[in-house]
């Protein structure tokens, strides 16, 4: 279905589930007896008890192709909090698209109480091209919150913000790291909002990064309007990493079901994630062509060799080490370095004896928690 621009005059469509959902849907014998009310996203509405997927026009190709974002939306018969789940708002990271797909196949969804907007691809521009940018090489996370006649990107976040946004509760963010960049499962939240920490808390990745958000992200314009909001950070761009989409998946359950939006069932001790308020890269001071010596998740001691970069016609070496130390949260994959280049990004932990056993903990809680549905294909609706 496609959406045209919202206008006073504009009457919203009463979503009736269509062919391409038809399976998910659920019943809505007791909607009326609740009274509880559509969810309006674009010109639909969707009715309680049901799902829809709502395309909404962005704009147009040169080609006169038009381009949408597409929503999912499951809106449960019982009201509570509107969660947005956002991926590939910088186009090439997919990790959150297959996310996005498991989630949505989970059976539980379907008895959800609140409702669920997930878009599993924001930057649709940035998809088709494979690339992090828009076609006019803006970034689409650094034009928030846009204005509506602004440059290609601030367009798109402006109208995101209005229509999709502001129509949300709580908001979590999927995003990997940059193309050849991989980044270790992790959730990044602001202190001074206590809804977001508890959130980011919840969702149980291997480490919480306290930090502000940057000027331009749609995390920005969030906090901005007071929607608490997490971004998870986990794996490389245009690669699946499936310990990273399972851990993914498992937290917005996680965070689903601290925020009361599915039923508590007794869950097995859980291992908390680790806390860091500070973390920065290691950068090169040379270039050249690299071998490191260590991966995410592993401890680092202030002084320890981390890389050698060598120059493939002299004899020239030189050693990379670590100037603090904590756990390496983010790595380079590519050896062929520029000066300047990023190569570790460590945080520092307050239990960094300890930060591998936790880190270790929570892969393995997640590889033993409902591995079948975590996994994809199997126990699937
Ligand atoms: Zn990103």
């Amino acid at each position: 279905m496609t959406d045209q621009p919202e206008s006073s005059q504009s009457q919203p469509e009463v979503h009736q589930p269509d062919h391409r959902v038809e399976a998910d849907v659920v019943t809505t014998k007791n909607a009326m007896a609740a009274e509880p009310k559509p969810f309006q996203l674009g010109n639909s509405l969707i009715q309680p008890g049901t799902r829809a997927v709502v395309d909404i026009p962005f704009g147009k190709l040169y080609t006169h192709t038009e381009l949408n974002i597409g929503a999912h939306v499951v809106h449960g018969k019982r009201p509570g909090p509107v969660l947005l789940i956002t991926a590939a708002l910088h186009g090439d990271e997919i990790n959150g698209v297959e996310i996005c797909r498991r989630l949505l196949r989970l059976p539980k969804i379907n008895s959800l109480k609140g409702t669920l907007v997930v878009v599993p691809i924001v930057n649709t521009y940035g998809f088709v091209q494979q690339s992090r940018y828009l076609p006019d090489r803006r970034d689409l996370n650094r034009s928030f919150p846009g204005s509506e006649k602004g440059s290609l990107g601030s367009r798109m976040a402006w109208q995101f913000t209005d229509r999709i946004l502001k129509k949300c509760t709580h908001v979590i963010d999927l995003h990997t790291g940059a193309i050849h960049r991989s980044n270790l499962p992790q959730v990044r939240a602001t202190s001074k909002d206590k809804v977001s920490l508890k959130m980011a808390e919840s969702f149980n990745a291997p480490i919480i990064i306290k930090a502000a958000s940057r000027d331009g992200t749609m995390r920005g314009t969030a906090n901005n309007l007071g929607i608490p909001i997490i971004l998870y950070e986990a794996g490389e761009a245009l690669r699946f990493d499936e310990q990273a989409i399972k851990i993914g998946v498992r937290g917005i359950m996680n965070v689903m079901h601290s925020l009361g939006m599915l039923r508590s069932v007794k869950r097995p001790e859980k291992t908390n994630s680790l806390f860091s308020k500070k973390s920065s890269w290691i950068r090169a001071e040379h270039d050249g062509i690299a071998r490191y010596y260590y991966g995410l998740g592993q401890k680092v001691n202030q002084g320890d060799v981390l890389a050698h970069i060598y120059s493939p016609y002299s004899d020239f070496e030189v050693s990379v080490q670590a100037t603090f130390s904590g756990i390496i949260i983010g790595r380079n994959n590519l050896p062929l370095i520029n000066e300047g280049e990023a190569l570790f990004h460590i945080a520092e932990v307050s239990e960094l004896e300890e930060a591998e056993k936790t880190i270790d903990a929570i892969s393995d809680e997640v590889d033993n928690a409902m591995p079948a549905v975590l996994g994809g294909d199997y126990g699937v609706v």
